[in-house]
């Protein structure tokens, strides 16, 4: 196979740009796959613009004149007749053309128009006018000057020689499903020949692509149920003393979690479960039985939230449940102050403490455990992967337990979760009503704010929701400034109104919310700072202004902060947009659900957030479209692995085992 430095106009510069676009040999540039494709249609000359693609059918009407530029470079030009207008073509280098170009004869042109000299710049001349299908253009990303075309004619010199290319499909499986070989699909992915074709050279690579991810998600969760743990001697009757001792029992769906986990935690086999449940489905508590069944064989626990405030409240909770039984608790967050951090330190590592909460402070690089034992990451989309790994690593095998309320699409639990064990809780405790969820026009605020006062006139209170933070954004938004005022003056007078923004201090947030979590404030106007975990059980209604910039999951996770007791509770969106997509949240409460549509309206993108950036990236399978190539891929990889295939098969083996990246 050629190398870049042997390829036609690749110089020292375009390789310098190449290596910073992760190109690094004639391989990784066939791995280049184009983002996109344009499709020429035959064009109409009199709806052309300047520059605009063409690909057209038309008469010589002149015998073409080919003029010598220099040694390398001829240039031919000649008259052409199209629906009855005359225009000139000019192209470079197919001098040999010229002797075929008989006036009179019809021919289609492929190239670029010039409307301000009349006249078509050609990339290509087919003699005979080419049958009436489109052409198909593979467009690339180009970075650091290097264009498309460019890209498009290295590939074409590689390819016009014999390629190296290893096809990690399975033969069995590639000719179950007739693909052709990895070498053609390359081929047709860069110069597709018909939509069929492409078609087919598509679906071969984003199979192999999603066949590899699945069969090492598959390879490491059975290599994962072979690594051996902590194996921990706790009897159960323990946890159902500390169960029943709770203020309240649990629901089935959290007994049953509780039960996996004790099944991990007593085998020797190293936990890696997640719990999956909406807002307000009890998982916390779940968690916390998860560290006294720890804490009782002799162990540290970590629990690590995404947010200052979201740890300083399970710090509170924390102390509640675990100080009566003289078990010590602390709270490890960036604000923690110097003194208190070293003291924290020092119990960590000599084992006075049993159980930390904290922020990825908890994962710097001055923390050491006597004994860690558990830990539980919380809302645990909003860690990098990197992160996880770091604390993962830090303390002997310490078991894992992820927390998420963010019910995720099946195609992504499978390609996300695949490594894991999965526990979910479906119902809401005893008693929980659904939120009534409403949308109301802007011009309709008057209404709102009637609902609003019925709901503090009972006593309840009220969070309301600005998007944005000050000064982020000039637009008609309503900031928190503005949401404000207005509240001050409808309800100054007679309720106090608090603010939570993004500037504020860890402190000042943490007084605010403390201020509301007493009832000493009854309406908390927030940007999403409160989005995950806070709990205010005597907060009723929660208002979102602005609610069509919001996905679909980051609203009901909103919502979710309310319809926290057996009070009824409300939601009301205020939009003047997106009335459809909104309603799908007055139309049900199931997470799971929600986020599938969100998943289908918008993509994965805003689902995640950091999660995307990393291990998440596919080089041509789309998971919102390849959805069942994906579940092909998991199946077959699945007996692939559970029929020992995979142990004969050295070259995959060693693939698998090279690229294991993978938390
Ligand atoms: P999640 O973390 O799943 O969003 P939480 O664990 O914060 O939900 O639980 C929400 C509220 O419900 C908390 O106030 C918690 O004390 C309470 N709760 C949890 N389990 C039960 C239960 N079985 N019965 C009654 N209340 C419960
Ligand atoms: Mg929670």
């Amino acid at each position: 196979m050629k190398q870049l430095d042997e390829l036609k106009g690749l110089g020292p510069k375009t390789k310098n740009s190449l290596l910073k676009m992760g190109i690094e040999s004639s391989c990784d540039l066939l791995f280049y796959y184009p983002f996109r494709y344009d499709v020429l249609k035959r064009s109409n000359i009199r709806e052309l613009k300047q520059d605009d693609k063409i690909i057209i059918d038309g008469v010589v009407e002149t015998i073409p004149s080919v003029f010598h530029i220099n040694r390398k470079l001829e240039k031919m030009n000649f008259r052409f007749q199209v629906d009855g207008r005359v225009v000139q073509v000019i192209i470079f280098n197919r001098g040999f053309l010229k002797n075929k170009l008989r006036i009179g004869s019809t021919i289609t042109v492929i190239g670029k128009y010039d409307l301000k000299h009349n006249m078509i710049v050609a990339s290509d001349i087919r003699l005979s006018a080419l049958p009436d299908t489109p052409k198909i253009d593979p467009i690339y990303h180009s970075y650091y000057g290097v264009s498309s075309k460019q890209i498009r004619s290295y590939l074409f010199e590689i390819l016009s020689e014999p390629i190296e290319v290893t096809d990690y499909i399975p033969s069995a499986l590639s000719e179950k499903y007739q693909f052709m070989s990895k070498k053609r699909s390359l081929e047709l992915i860069h110069f597709p020949k018909s939509f069929g074709l492409l078609k087919s050279a598509l679906s071969r690579a984003k199979y192999e692509e999603l066949f590899l991810f699945m069969l090492k998600m598959n390879y490491l969760k059975q290599k994962k149920q072979h690594s051996i743990g902590l194996k921990r001697e706790v009897s159960f009757s323990q946890v159902e003393a500390f169960i029943s001792d709770l203020p309240f029992s649990l629901t089935d769906d959290q007994l049953s979690c509780v039960h996996e986990i004790y099944e991990d935690l007593t085998d020797s086999k190293r936990m890696n479960r997640l719990v999956q449940g909406d807002v307000g489905s009890g998982k916390t508590i779940v968690s916390f039985i998860a560290m006294y069944m720890n804490y009782l064989s002799g162990y540290q626990s970590a629990l690590m939230a995404p947010t200052e405030i979201l740890a300083r409240q399970h710090y509170k909770n924390l102390v509640d449940i675990f100080e009566p039984y003289g078990i010590s608790v602390a709270v490890l967050t960036g604000k923690t102050r110097a003194k208190e951090k070293r003291e924290i330190y020092s119990g960590l590592k000599n084992g006075s403490i049993s159980i930390v909460v904290g922020t990825h402070a908890l994962i710097s690089e001055a923390v050491e455990y006597q004994n860690l034992g558990l830990v539980i990451t919380d809302e645990q989309h909003r860690f990098g992967v990197n992160q996880r790994n770091y604390l993962n690593n830090k303390g002997m095998t310490p078991d894992i337990l992820y927390m998420s309320a963010t019910p995720i699409p099946r195609t992504y639990a499978l390609t996300i979760y695949g490594d894991m064990d999965v526990s979910n809780i479906h119902t809401m405790p005893n008693g929980r009503l659904p939120v009534i969820t409403t949308i109301k026009k802007n011009r309709e605020i008057r209404d709102v704010l009637e609902s609003m006062y019925q709901e503090l006139k009972a006593g309840r209170q009220v969070y309301v929701i600005a998007p944005l933070i000050e000064e982020s954004d000039k637009v008609d938004l309503e900031n928190v400034t503005i949401l404000e005022s207005k509240m001050q003056r409808a309800f100054g007078k007679l309720y106090q109104i608090g603010v939570l923004h993004g500037k504020m201090l860890a402190r000042e947030k943490e007084e605010v919310m403390r201020s509301f979590e007493k009832n000493e404030i009854q309406i908390l106007i927030s940007t999403t700072v409160v989005e995950v975990g806070v709990d205010v059980a005597n907060a009723t209604m929660i208002v979102i202004f602005d609610s069509e910039r919001f996905g679909l999951s980051a609203l009901h996770q909103l919502r979710g902060r309310v319809g926290r007791s057996s009070l009824q509770s409300y939601c009301i969106l205020i939009s003047d947009y997106e009335k459809e997509r909104l309603s799908i949240l007055t139309q049900t409460t199931d997470g799971f659900q929600i986020s599938e549509e969100d998943f289908k309206l918008r993509g994965s993108g805003d689902l995640f957030g950091v999660r995307q950036s990393g291990d998440m990236q596919f080089q041509i399978a789309d998971l919102k479209k390849d959805f069942s190539i994906l579940m092909r891929a998991k199946e077959d990889s699945e007996t692939y692995i559970t029929k020992g295939k995979l142990e004969e098969n050295p070259i995959l083996k060693e693939y698998i085992e090279k690229t294991q990246t993978l938390a």
